[in-house]
């Protein structure tokens, strides 16, 4: 719980409201996350099993906090880049 301080997200309290259904029901919750990103025509499939993320208890909807972002988005690079390694045979 205290892992939370570390996001530059501000210090709002929660629960936070929720964009989907008005409720005061956002709560910080580790979630499996899956997704595919485009990239330049190129499709790369996003999975990471413990992201850090913010969620709605009442609709399910999910929000990223920045550093979520932050591994979705170096995830995606580290993925980008070995696709490099493996064009440049060096
Ligand atoms: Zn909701």
């Amino acid at each position: 719980m205290t892992d939370l301080q570390r996001y530059p997200i501000g210090n709002r309290p929660y629960p936070w409201f929720c964009p989907g259904c008005k409720g005061a029901s956002l709560w910080p919750a580790t979630v499996p996350f899956k997704t595919t990103l485009k990239d330049h025509g190129q499709s790369y499939e996003i999975n990471i099993p413990d992201l850090e993320a913010i969620k709605c208890k009442e609709c399910d909807k999910m929000l990223l906090t920045s550093a979520a972002e932050d591994r979705v988005l170096a995830q995606l690079q580290k993925m980008k880049e070995g696709e490099e390694r493996n064009d440049n045979t060096r």
